[in-house]
């Protein structure tokens, strides 16, 4: 009798499983629409090595001195400066993320990439904060909808995990009122995951006031913000999609009402280094004592989960983040993404509107305008389970929520979707 004979099929996951079905659809590579992957690609439809990237890793290459040798357990420290620097002091930003880190007050440390980011804060909440603390650390409350792997990241670090109201369905927007009502009662020292920008699966950011709004409930109820930042100069800009955290900062140091927060930020998407897994976990903690305590447990974590990280795509990092020229390259790539991202928005918009197919939208004339109001890589449409999958039977895949991610869109496939969801509103 085997051991494993007792383990049950997990289910699979969903997006994954898009993917599957699009390879395996026989339909020509031209045909078939694949808006399901969270992956940019350029406008023929490809996966984007930056150039600021390859000319990292040529001088990678070039250097006699690369070798493969361990990294430390949170990574180099130049890594980590140039890291911080870059989230919490980059040039142009406001005064106050500057002055937590001249304070000394933010333990940082690579993870491996978002997902992993998260996890080892998850980790360090639920068997340090928790156990020690006895006052927060016990449950995370993450928007409904939100990523699907928030809940299986905290939930099996042993988090209870909760949710509240974001989306509303009606507006296609934020649904304030019911996302502060949640808030407001929450417990002193429950975690509060918020997308920094480009929410995921909506599209949905709350606007600078709502985050005054939100930021306020968070200081009222001494709630634990974790920011995930996935998709960084996605919306607005590198520097300016940091706004909320600046926010924050600023409510930390004026007021001294909240005194923690976390931050996992990845570089999947904005340097397209997916498959690299690179990215960073900060902690702001109240003193620099009390950061090197913080420091000292990360690096407990890390050691038992993977022992250090990997050093190929932060290598790349510290290039582009370190050299003013790959730098300034980077920031015009981000450019192009974000701007092919609101001109395929606006393409289908136009498409839609020009063919008279009313959307479910009920914010304006088209029922569509939902397409450019919302941010970065998805767009939820409002699409209904049984379109999607009448849109799959045409060889256009989405996840069954109706999300689609705008970056599967391009010119050569624009009419092709636009006259197939108009078919199905038909
Ligand atoms: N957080 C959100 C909201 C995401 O959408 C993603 C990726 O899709 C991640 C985190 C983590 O991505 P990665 O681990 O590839 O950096």
């Amino acid at each position: 009798l085997s051991f494993f004979s007792g383990i049950e099929l997990a289910p699979p996951d969903p997006i994954l499983s898009l993917t599957t079905a699009y390879h395996a659809d026989p339909k020509p590579e031209e045909y078939k629409i694949n808006l399901g992957v969270g992956a940019y690609r350029d406008g023929q439809g490809r996966p984007w090595v930056l150039d600021s990237v390859r000319q990292a890793e040529q001088q990678i290459a070039a250097d006699k001195r690369n070798n493969h040798e361990y990294v430390p357990i949170l990574g180099t420290s130049t890594y980590v400066g140039l890291v911080q620097r870059f989230l919490f002091q980059q040039e142009g930003m406001p005064f106050s993320t500057r002055l937590l880190v001249d304070e000394d007050r933010i333990a940082t440390g690579q993870g491996i990439s978002g997902t992993g980011s998260l996890k080892v804060m998850a980790e360090l909440l639920a068997k340090k904060v928790k156990s020690d603390s006895g006052r927060a650390g016990g449950r995370v409350f993450i928007p409904n909808p939100s990523w699907a792997n928030h809940a299986s990241i905290f939930a099996s670090s042993g988090m209870e995990v909760g949710t509240y109201r974001y989306y509303d369905p009606q507006t296609q927007g934020l649904a304030l009122d019911a996302l502060l009502d949640d808030l407001a009662a929450l417990l002193p020292g429950d975690a509060v995951l918020l997308h920094v920008c480009c929410h995921n699966p909506t599209g949905v950011d709350p606007s600078d006031a709502e985050w005054d709004q939100i930021l306020q409930v968070v200081e009222d109820r001494q709630l634990l913000p974790i920011f995930d930042m996935a998709y960084q100069g996605f919306s607005h800009g590198i520097a300016e999609d940091l706004a909320v955290v600046e926010k924050l900062a600023r409510r930390m140091l004026s007021s001294g009402l909240i005194e923690n927060a976390m931050l996992s930020q990845s570089f999947a998407k904005n340097l397209g280094l997916y498959g690299e897994r690179v990215g960073s976990f900060s902690l702001i903690t109240a003193s620099r004592e009390e950061k090197a305590k913080v420091q000292s447990q990360l690096k407990q974590i890390v050691r038992s989960m993977y022992s250090s990280p990997p050093c190929h795509g932060s290598k790349i990092v510290e290039r582009v983040l370190g050299d003013e020229q790959l730098y300034a390259q980077w920031c015009g790539e981000v450019a192009v993404m974000r701007d092919r991202l609101k001109q395929m928005r606006l393409l289908l918009f136009e498409q839609l509107r020009n063919l008279r197919c009313h959307g479910p939208g009920t914010t304006g004339p088209t029922g569509w305008e939902h397409l450019v109001q919302q941010q970065g890589m998805f767009c939820f449409t409002g699409l209904s389970p049984d379109q999607v999958n009448a849109l799959q039977k045409q060889s256009i895949y989405m996840t069954s929520n109706g999300r689609i991610s705008v970056a599967g869109i391009n010119e050569a496939n624009v009419e092709r979707l636009s006259r197939a969801i108009a078919g199905v509103f038909a």
